[in-house]
């Protein structure tokens, strides 16, 4: 029979791999608490008007990459394809909001885009993200700027470089809006046809584009920063000289305008810069949402956030250093002591300490080379001799030394060994 195959885009995650993956939401999880953030937990399927909603209509992402479905009870649900819409809805749901002025999430967890795949880019994909409700910025902007950079350095991610920009709001995105179309309307029989159908729409979102003559053109756009309206030029500022007095590097980009409908003023990039990722080269992709959580029916809250890739992350990251022999690894010279070496295994645990035994009957050689290969720290042999004397020999691998322990302080003698935490 020709066996399954995972769905094209996504990928599994084997255990010699897990590992890399837990220290990148570790890190996250221990760095983002410092700064105030709680974890939340929201559904992977929600209603697909919520997306459709917020993300904006005339967007790749809705237009093109939704795994949607209607189910048996005919209702229309998404896979979601981000997490900041979840996150709002959740927000407004429990009415969060009436707890505290200023909310600080955290998550993280798969999303899923119908996308063509490529390196750094699947259908299956993980997120870690931040929100904050409540604080319109900026320095709330620049503080979440600089966690995001102290994770990034924390993990030890190569050649990273921050880019800022601001959309401006209400009028200068009017303003700005009607200056785009002035520019890109001569062009328009050179756009990508998505980018000809979005030009009156929203042409904020041809100047996002990937296809190429897009690009081009929208190299030649004119600058939202020349459009900035005072209020909105005071807080880009002030988030500048924020992120100069946090000695958080940044570059100003006027063409970062993202590719989703919700966001207003402060909007930011991490790029990789040193070609291991790709075309596809952004790590992390934020900003400010502030009449989201207004339009999806809650009361007027400022908000800000980020989500981080984690697979493109891991492509840029250092190794961790390789891990240290740990635990204990049971061999039994004979059949008859598999069941020696099970109690003992049980013992083991009990008293806390990792371990892990052979009972397939192989010779005491090739119980030996499993150990090894587990990167045991210490290695107990059950033999005859031993049971008789109720005592095991005990092989540290690491001191390389061997000695016989008593059976009955096992356990003890195991816990100093390793130092409790095998
Ligand atoms: P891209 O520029 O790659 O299209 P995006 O603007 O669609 O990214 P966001 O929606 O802002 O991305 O998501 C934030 C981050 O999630 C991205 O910077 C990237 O690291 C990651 N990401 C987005 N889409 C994918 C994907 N299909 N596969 C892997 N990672 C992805
Ligand atoms: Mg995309």
């Amino acid at each position: 029979m020709q066996p399954l195959r995972a769905v094209k885009g996504m990928n599994d995650v084997l255990p010699g791999d897990v590992a890399r993956w837990r220290r990148v939401e570790q890190t996250f999880e221990r760095i983002s608490a410092g700064y105030g953030f709680e974890e939340v937990r929201t559904p992977i399927v929600e209603p697909t008007a919520l997306f459709v909603r917020s993300i904006g209509d005339t967007t790749d992402i809705v237009e093109k990459e939704m795994y949607s479905f209607v189910d048996k009870g005919k209702d229309a649900l998404t896979l979601r394809p981000e997490g900041t819409a979840s996150a709002v809805r959740a927000f407004i749901q429990h009415t969060v909001y009436a707890r505290s002025p200023v909310t600080k999430w955290s998550y993280k967890g798969p999303m899923y885009r119908r996308e063509r795949p490529a390196k750094g880019r699947y259908r299956q994909f993980y997120q870690l993200g931040a929100e904050v409700f409540g604080d319109p910025g900026p320095h709330v902007d620049a503080e979440l700027i600089e966690m995001l950079v102290r994770f990034l350095t924390e993990l030890g991610a190569r050649d990273v470089e921050v880019r800022i920009n601001s959309l401006g709001s209400g009028e200068t995105r009017k303003r700005y809006r009607d200056a785009l179309v002035a520019y890109l309307t001569p062009h328009k029989e050179a756009l990508s046809a998505d980018s000809q159908r979005r030009l009156d729409l929203n042409p904020l979102r041809v100047i996002d584009s990937k296809a190429p003559q897009d690009q081009e053109i929208a190299r030649g756009a004119p600058s939202i920063l020349d459009h900035l309206g005072d209020d909105d030029r005071v807080h880009f500022d002030e988030l500048r000289a924020s992120l100069e007095a946090l000695g958080v590097p940044h570059v100003v980009d006027h063409t970062i305008v993202r590719g989703l409908d919700y966001y207003s003023r402060t909007l930011f990039e991490v790029k990789g810069r040193g070609g291991q990722l790709g075309a596809q080269d952004t790590i992390c992709g934020g900003g400010r949402y502030d009449r989201l959580v207004e339009e999806l029916g809650g009361p007027t809250t400022p908000a800000i956030g980020f989500a981080i890739g984690i697979e493109r992350l891991l492509m840029i990251m250092d190794d961790a250093p390789a891990a240290d022999r740990q635990g204990i690894f049971v061999l039994s010279a004979s059949p008859e002591l598999r069941r020696d070496a099970l109690v003992l295994l049980r013992d083991l645990r009990a008293g806390g300490l990792m371990a892990d035994g052979d009972f397939r009957g192989n010779s005491l050689k090739s119980q030996m080379r499993r150990a090894d290969k587990a990167r045991a720290a210490l290695v107990m042999i059950l033999g005859e001799d031993e049971i008789a004397q109720k005592s095991v020999q005990v092989r540290d691998l690491q001191a390389k030394s061997q000695e016989a322990v008593p059976r009955d302080a096992i356990v003890a003698h195991a816990l100093g060994a390793l130092g409790g935490a095998a």
